[in-house]
């Protein structure tokens, strides 16, 4: 079967076979691939920026933002049945007795670092055709949302990123058992910071855990991004023309910043507004080398403490977060069905991979469509 791969030693992407892998154990699954979305990581590791094979191959499997449709079951899978949809996790966790984390279940805070992520890090990915994994790692996708059901990945960032939230404000004094148990963005407001995949399905999941949401993005209107954000009833604000103090005197507080573009000096710049008791999540990457930045780090440090701010770094998701992100979807097709599916530029076969990967990327989501 054909699958799209990099190989690191030779700086290579292209084509590869490999053989159709069979079920060898109990708790595995085997699934046809029929989506993959391609995001910014798989354009890094065909940059040979990072990306590594798995113990013995030269070559690595692209692909981490996966759906498949059941194929075979092991004899000790319980809650997967051939026809089922599911998508697949990325993290899977390393093998040291002590760590708690991985041992835990949360291999999204691994402590030792060797961790291993299917398409990124010594597994392959899912630019292929068939593929094999355990169940705990596999999420159920109910048939309805087939259409949609790639963008559960990077959904899952924003629902780590909101998990990450309530539980870093439950230090809040004042807030009741009630207020606890059911967090709620209910009179709060978020910066949305980028309007890529995930800055819009970001922008969707704080919108309905209630905060007053804005998307903050670099190009000026109008634009496809805006316009689809704004279609759910976000509104959409250019830092070309709003600069970052403009923006807190036209919305008030800021009590959520939700950085997704990845770049630091545009985040330290809205870093600078956030406001009383408020909580900045970085979601990005920013490539490497660049030259030093400067930002106003003595002001942004007098806001943190005069303001009792916080600012927390998030990667990856649990299997909650996944599951969040099921449920949330399924929401979002609710109420807004256009602009999710707008989130998913085009569609394309598996031989057009590799021009998606190493050209420029133009739209918002592009697809690899396989089975
Ligand atoms: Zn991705
Ligand atoms: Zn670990």
């Amino acid at each position: 079967m054909n699958a799209i791969a990099v190989n690191p030693g030779r700086k290579e992407v292209g084509e590869v076979t490999l053989p159709n892998p069979p079920l060898t154990r109990d708790v595995e699954v085997k699934f046809r691939m029929l989506e993959v979305g391609i995001c910014g990581t798989d354009r890094e590791i065909c940059r040979f920026d990072y990306g590594s094979p798995p113990d013995g191959f030269e070559h690595l499997v692209l692909g981490h933002e996966g759906l498949g449709e059941v194929t075979e079951v092991g004899s000790e899978v319980s809650k997967l049945k051939k026809g089922d949809l599911i998508v697949p996790m990325v993290r899977r966790p390393c093998t040291s007795p002590d760590c708690l984390p991985c041992r835990s279940g949360r291999s999204d805070f691994c402590t030792t670092g060797a961790f291993r992520e299917r398409g990124i890090k010594e597994m392959h990915g899912f630019m292929t055709e068939h593929v094999v994994d355990e169940e705990p790692y596999l999420c159920k996708v109910p048939a309805e949302l087939r259409d949609v059901a790639v963008l559960m990945e990077p959904l899952s960032v924003a629902e780590k990123a909101l998990e990450q939230i309530w539980r870093v404000q439950d230090r809040l004094p004042w807030l009741t058992p009630e207020a606890l148990a059911k967090p709620s963005g209910e009179g709060k407001t978020a910066v949305i910071l980028g309007a890529g995949p995930i800055g819009i399905l970001g922008a969707m999941a704080f919108k309905i855990a209630g905060f007053n949401t804005v998307v903050y993005s670099r190009s000026k209107k109008p634009n496809q991004k805006a316009e689809i954000v704004e279609s759910f009833g976000v509104p959409y604000i250019s830092a070309l023309e709003t600069d970052p103090e403009q923006l807190a005197e036209r919305i008030g507080n800021i009590d959520v910043v939700y950085e997704a573009i990845g770049t630091a000096v545009n985040s330290f710049d809205v870093l600078r507004v956030l406001g009383m008791n408020g909580i900045c999540v970085f979601t990005g990457i920013p490539g490497y080398p660049k030259p030093h930045l400067t930002f106003d780090a003595e002001l942004i440090m007098r806001n943190m403490v005069l303001k009792n701010q916080v600012a927390i770094g998030t990667v990856n998701a649990s299997r909650q977060a996944f599951d969040w992100a099921i449920r949330d979807i399924g929401e979002f097709m609710k109420r807004w069905p256009d602009a999710v599916r707008a989130i998913i530029t085009d569609r394309h076969p598996l031989s057009n991979a590799r021009n998606l990967l190493l050209g420029k990327a133009t739209g918002i989501k592009d697809v690899l469509q396989i089975g």
